[in-house]
């Protein structure tokens, strides 16, 4: 049998039926009116069941597709799921998933203005809106890269080449080793960020609200004085959904010239409600601030908005130069690609975009507010039941609490249970030793119902 190259691609009956196909399961997918949450199983069992797809000869798109729905996804929590309350979960909108296929099919390049300006420019409408929102100045912008961790660790490389940049013009040497400031109560990705950097972490201890505060981060820059490149702050720690004393932390960077980092991947959607805004006061005097749409602004895997106060800045520290690149970077253009630890890049700002475009930014607030609304109700139920009590109160949309009596060894076993019933999806976490349970609440389908639901089950 002749194999013609171009049949995977030729418009024919067969590739006709493998998109209609394939387009009809996320149709059926995106629709579920009752998401199954679903397990993952061992090893040898997906070895038994689904082994052996990748053959000389294909296997077919009917059977890839059917693979895939009846033994492969099943596997495979849905991470939208209202009883999904564990890490951060994830919820986007109908109109997000549906546009991420539109994504796909369009085969746009999303590193580029010459390659993808109309994408590029609604994408940058949104981080516009985003960064006006958090209150960056005219002139502030960014891009759209996978996801937190990268869009930090971009962030902080930004930071440290501006640091450089600086000593260098006032003829000082860079310190022996770079170092950044940050909470001890700080995402993980920041200490990842330092170790690709090779730079150091000073922690600085949190204060007894569980904040970072200026006075604390100016006696640690008293410390490592030049050493010091850039303070991150946590606009929301995902354990807690503590927002640190941003204003306190910034009104001191400023005064030393210390880049301001805001680490606000989960929590900083917040701020789209109204009346949250005067928790994140200082977010305005960021350098660089990141947000996630994947978590709380319910956009699909996987986003993160990256935004410079100064994105020229990015563009100094990021812009890769090579032969076949210089048509592209010699051009006064708006690259997305010069922004961040990235070259090619999915456009992946456009599920976010037909969104907001779609609903409107009121619906945003109104979703998210769900969160932060539900996180108190819950909160105050678990005051009320017998043998559960709060670890503290929530301020963003984390709840964390204890079951009196119960070591982690229960808690994981109610864990594998609450799974195996399919009723939801909560693991123990721990704080200061003690174990403890958590809720954290993005889906706007996730009820008051679902969550006492879950709390009945604690007996
Ligand atoms: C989730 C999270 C990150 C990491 O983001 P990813 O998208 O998972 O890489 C960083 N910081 C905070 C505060 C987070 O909650």
């Amino acid at each position: 049998m002749t194999i013609h190259a171009d049949a995977m691609h030729a418009i024919t009956d067969e590739t006709r039926d493998t998109v209609d196909g394939v387009l009809a399961y996320a149709r059926t997918r995106a629709l579920y009116e009752n998401v199954p949450l679903d397990k993952p199983v061992t090893p040898d069992q997906l070895a038994e069941t689904a082994a052996g797809s990748i053959t000389a000869h294909g296997i077919g798109a009917q059977r890839a597709t059917a693979l895939f729905a009846d033994v492969l996804a099943p596997t495979c929590l849905s991470i939208d799921h209202p009883g999904y309350v564990s890490f951060i979960p994830s919820a986007p909108s109908k109109a997000a998933i549906a546009f991420d296929l539109v994504v796909s099919a369009s085969a746009i390049y999303g590193g580029s203005w010459l390659e993808g300006a109309g994408a590029v420019f609604a994408e940058n409408e949104v981080l516009h809106w985003l960064a006006r929102e958090f209150g960056l100045p005219e002139g502030a912008g960014g891009v759209f890269v996978q996801g937190g961790t990268i869009g930090n660790l971009s962030a902080l490389v930004a930071a440290r080449s501006a640091a450089r940049l600086r000593n260098a013009e006032n003829g000082l040497a860079d310190p022996p080793r770079f170092k950044v400031v940050c909470s001890s109560e700080a995402h993980s990705s920041i200490v990842s960020a330092a170790n690709v950097m090779d730079v150091e972490v000073v922690p600085v201890p949190t204060g007894a609200d569980g904040r970072l505060h200026g006075d604390a981060v100016a006696s640690a820059l008293d410390e490592h004085a030049d050493a010091v490149f850039a303070v991150v702050v946590t606009g929301g720690t995902t354990n807690f959904g503590i927002v640190d004393d941003i204003a306190s932390v910034a009104s001191v960077t400023k005064s030393r010239g210390v880049w301001l980092h805001v680490d606000g991947a989960y929590g900083l959607a917040a701020m789209l409600v109204e009346r949250m805004r005067p928790t994140f006061a200082g977010v305005e005097l960021a350098d660089s601030v990141i947000v996630d749409p994947h978590k709380w602004l319910f956009a699909p895997f996987d986003a993160c908005a990256l935004l410079y106060r100064d994105p020229a800045q990015g563009r100094a520290a990021h812009t890769q130069h090579a032969e076949y690149l210089d048509t592209l970077t010699e051009r006064p253009d708006w690259n997305p690609s010069d922004l961040a630890v990235q070259l090619t890049r999915r456009s992946r700002g456009l599920p976010l975009w037909f969104s907001l475009a779609t609903h409107g930014t009121d619906q945003y607030r109104a979703s998210i507010d769900h969160g932060i609304v539900l996180a108190r109700d819950i909160a105050d139920e678990i005051e009320r039941r017998d043998g559960l009590s709060l670890v503290r109160d929530p301020q963003l949309s984390v709840v964390v609490f204890r079951r009196e009596g119960w070591t982690m060894t229960d808690y994981q076993a109610w864990s594998d249970r609450l799974l195996d019933d399919q009723i939801g999806f909560v693991v123990p976490s721990s704080h200061r030793g003690e174990p403890v349970l958590r809720f954290a609440i993005i889906n706007p389908l996730t009820t008051f119902a679902v969550l006492s639901g879950i709390l009945d089950t604690l007996r």
